[in-house]
């Protein structure tokens, strides 16, 4: 074969290659979302993600590469319910990318099937400036991400119809131990059933709702307001009067205002993270982070109730 034909025979590979095994480009913006678009996508899909899962969802560093990465993507899967409207919005303008456009098949928001809790019922951003359409933290109660993962894989039914029944089957594959999980770590929580927790940001109430919990009291006076003096001294009295003795602290959030609390009230402060890889042994995917909220939570209620 000369030099001639091998530039036509290599020329003719590289145009088919593609073709032969053409995989959604998928980007996510949180690594919540991105676990179980893996799962769902398997070999079919390759997904990157945009927030790092130390990261504040509502606050993510956009770099320019994101919108390199949007550019070229077939779908874009995010949390919605506001979760990124401070970040994302300016990153697909400027991606150009008509796949990703509102209403097309690209544009996933995962908030869509959900039952949002905290709507106000009047628009009011005196509530705080970034839960203003309700609360976007869905995520971290089972249920929803089994609707999340069913909402996905139609999604991509849709963007790549020849092999939805792989889609399908990854997804019966997920669900199945989620669920089988899901029944597992309820009963860790059980015997803790209307205890109170508190927590730095109002990132739980789907965690707590689906558990039998209260976390409904909180560092920040309102989401996304910097916790002041004068509210944590009312914090640090009512978990006195109260008797609660456990705080979550995310990894973005300021350990050092929730270890002053710790020290005021005896209470443990807990290292938790609404994304799979924000704490330790989480990195594998949603269902390894759950698993060690449960734990972790349903730990510090015991020695705490001591
Ligand atoms: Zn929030």
């Amino acid at each position: 074969m000369n030099s001639i034909h091998a530039f036509f025979v290599l020329g003719a590979l590289l145009f088919l290659a593609p073709a032969a095994q053409a995989r959604l480009e998928i980007v996510a913006t949180t690594p919540d979302l991105s676990s179980i678009a893996s799962e769902i996508a398997g070999s079919h899909g390759s997904v990157t993600t945009l927030a790092k899962p130390t990261e504040d969802p509502h606050f993510v560093d956009a770099k320019p590469s994101f919108i390199v990465k949007l550019n070229r993507a077939d779908a874009v899967i995010e949390g919605g319910a506001e979760l990124e409207i401070g970040w994302l919005p300016a990153l697909l303008d400027q991606s150009r990318n008509p796949r990703l456009a509102p209403g097309a098949p690209g544009r996933i928001s995962c908030a869509q099937g959900i039952s949002l809790l905290q709507i106000p019922a009047t628009l009011d951003r005196s509530r705080g400036d970034i839960h203003a359409a309700g609360n976007p933290h869905f995520m971290t109660d089972p249920h929803n991400a089994k609707i999340v993962a069913e909402y996905i894989a139609s999604a991509f039914c849709q963007l790549d119809p020849k092999s939805c029944d792989s889609y399908r089957a990854n997804l019966g594959k997920f669900t199945a131990e989620l669920e089988s999980k899901s029944a597992e770590w309820e009963k860790v929580l059980a015997p803790f059933k209307g205890q109170r927790i508190v927590a730095y940001h109002d990132t739980w109430p789907y965690f707590a709702r689906r558990f039998g919990l209260n976390i409904d009291l909180f560092l920040e006076p309102k989401p996304g307001i910097p916790p002041t003096p004068v509210h944590l001294a009312d914090v640090v009295s009512r978990m006195k009067a109260d008797h609660i003795n456990v705080i979550l602290v995310e990894p973005y959030q300021n350990r050092k205002t929730a270890e002053a609390v710790a020290a005021d009230t005896g209470a443990p402060v807990v290292d938790v993270a609404q994304f799979p890889g924000g704490v330790r042994a989480t990195e594998k995917g949603y269902i390894e982070l759950m698993d060690y909220l449960v734990h972790s939570v349903a730990r510090a209620l015991a020695e705490g109730k001591k």
